[in-house]
């Protein structure tokens, strides 16, 4: 099928590349000419495990190509996916001015009927806005599509292959139609393709990632209650999980959740259902939650220190989380701000983050390529993100690095007992 996504971040090029990969011809159109040069050149401007390499199989076998040209991949093109970005607009409500302007060009430069497809995270409703955008824009007749994804940044290339479903919105059944031929490669394990209207479908995204964000929420609070009653979140964890009704997932205490996606979407479905005078109470607390929970680590490091100023801390991980280059709403983020206004120096590593960590921080923070060079003569290093590489490291080595010997682990990724028999003091989430 001839397809066009516009919006090459972490969702566009994700799913134009694997539907390149499935052997569809595949037009990636982003505003961005630096972005879209780089990935004529076969490179990739973001972190995600294995994409780079398909990106160049596909260009490689001339199935997948980039521009800037959005009206001649449209007229190239049937399947029109949106991708663009929906951030958080002033009044916390998902930003669409992205999608419209897509959708008004798309509109302007039709030259027959085409699928126009809502990948973005988007409100209830969009789908009749873009509809009516377009109407506006041609007299072609073409079928407006929701298909929300779920993909996740670290693993996305797994997920968009192998999805656990489909979610297609559609109120027509060509538009229907296409559609379910284009994602039948991807379903051949038997992972169902779901079709419904176009609200449903915008819907169930957003209640998928405040049903993640609650879990992650919820399951701070019990391990904030775990310290206060001197219980152990492991256990507790451990014991809940096992309960088939609840399941293993998303259930790690931690330093709050971040990203691009949760505090935004769980913003957006506030205000939306809020639009609609429904107060979606739970969330408020989610949130409130989180914003409190971001800065419990920085809470353990004063009651440590007492005072942080001249303190050199060494924070290891700085993406929101493992696997991804993304800092967009991390939790090291306000935690990093928090240590510099208490006059602490910061010296941080990570795997893959540092460039988009250094345009945020810039000389603020000393930032290492290498994860021991950031401890040498620290105070103490804290864990934010759960990196595989600082899950087993050379203890030895850390406490002669460190000027004093104490870790904070953001993660539970250690063992307390095994740290404070080598000697350190250890602080993690919801553990005596
Ligand atoms: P992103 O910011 O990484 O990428 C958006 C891209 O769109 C950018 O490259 C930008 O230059 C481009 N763009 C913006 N306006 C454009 C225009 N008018 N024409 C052409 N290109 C334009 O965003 P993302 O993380 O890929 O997210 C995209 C959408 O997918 C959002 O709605 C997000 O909520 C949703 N989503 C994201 C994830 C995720 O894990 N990142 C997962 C599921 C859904």
């Amino acid at each position: 099928m001839k397809i066009a996504v516009v919006g090459t971040g972490y969702v566009g090029l994700v799913a134009g590349t694997c539907f390149a990969e499935n052997g569809n011809d595949v037009i990636c159109v982003d505003k961005d000419p630096a972005k879209v040069r780089l990935l004529q050149r076969g490179k990739v401007p973001i972190y995600e495990p294995g994409l780079e390499e398909l990106v160049r199989r596909n260009r490689t076998e001339k199935r997948l190509t980039f521009t800037t040209a959005l009206d001649r991949a449209v007229q190239q093109s049937q399947i029109l996916f949106i991708a663009v970005g929906t951030p958080t607009g002033e009044d916390g409500s998902a930003d669409l001015q992205h999608v419209m302007a897509v959708a008004r060009d798309i509109g302007r430069a039709m030259n027959g009927y085409k699928v126009i497809v809502n990948k973005s995270t988007v409100p209830v409703g969009t789908a009749a806005k873009v509809r009516e955008v377009l109407r506006r824009e041609t007299t072609h007749p073409f079928s407006v599509v929701s298909n929300p994804e779920f993909l996740k940044q670290g693993a996305a290339i797994d997920d968009f292959l192998k999805p656990d479903r489909v979610v297609i919105g559609a109120e027509d059944p060509r538009g229907a139609e296409l559609m379910t031929e284009l994602y039948a490669p991807f379903t051949r394990t038997g992972a169902p393709i779901m079709l419904m209207d176009c609200p449903s479908a915008e819907l169930c995204k957003y209640a998928a990632n405040a049903m993640l964000a609650t879990r992650i929420s919820f399951m701070n609070e019990v391990s904030n209650v775990c310290e206060a009653v001197g219980a152990n979140v492991d256990e507790v964890r451990r014991a809940v999980a096992s309960d088939r009704r609840i399941g293993a997932s998303f259930l790690f205490p931690g330093v709050g959740y971040g990203g691009s996606c949760f505090p935004k979407d769980v913003k957006a479905m506030v205000k939306f259902a809020g639009a609609r005078n429904y107060d979606f109470e739970i969330l408020h607390a989610v949130e409130h939650v989180n914003e409190r929970q971001k800065v419990r680590l920085f809470a353990k490091m004063k009651q440590h220190f007492g005072s942080l100023r001249g303190k050199r801390i060494a924070v290891w991980g700085l993406a929101f989380k493992p696997k991804t280059d993304d800092m967009r709403e991390a939790p090291a983020v306000p935690l990093i701000n928090a240590l510099l206004e208490a006059g602490a120096d910061v010296t941080a590593y990570d795997p893959e983050a540092i460039k988009v960590a250094r345009s945020i921080f810039g000389t603020r923070v000393d930032f290492k390529e290498k994860s021991y060079e950031a401890l040498a003569g620290a105070d103490a290093v804290a864990i934010v993100t759960e990196w595989h590489e600082f899950r087993e490291p050379d203890w030895t080595r850390i406490k002669k690095l460190l000027k004093t010997p104490v870790v904070f682990d953001g993660r539970n990724i250690y063992n307390p007992e095994h740290l404070r028999g080598q000697g350190f003091t250890y602080y993690s989430m919801g553990r005596k």
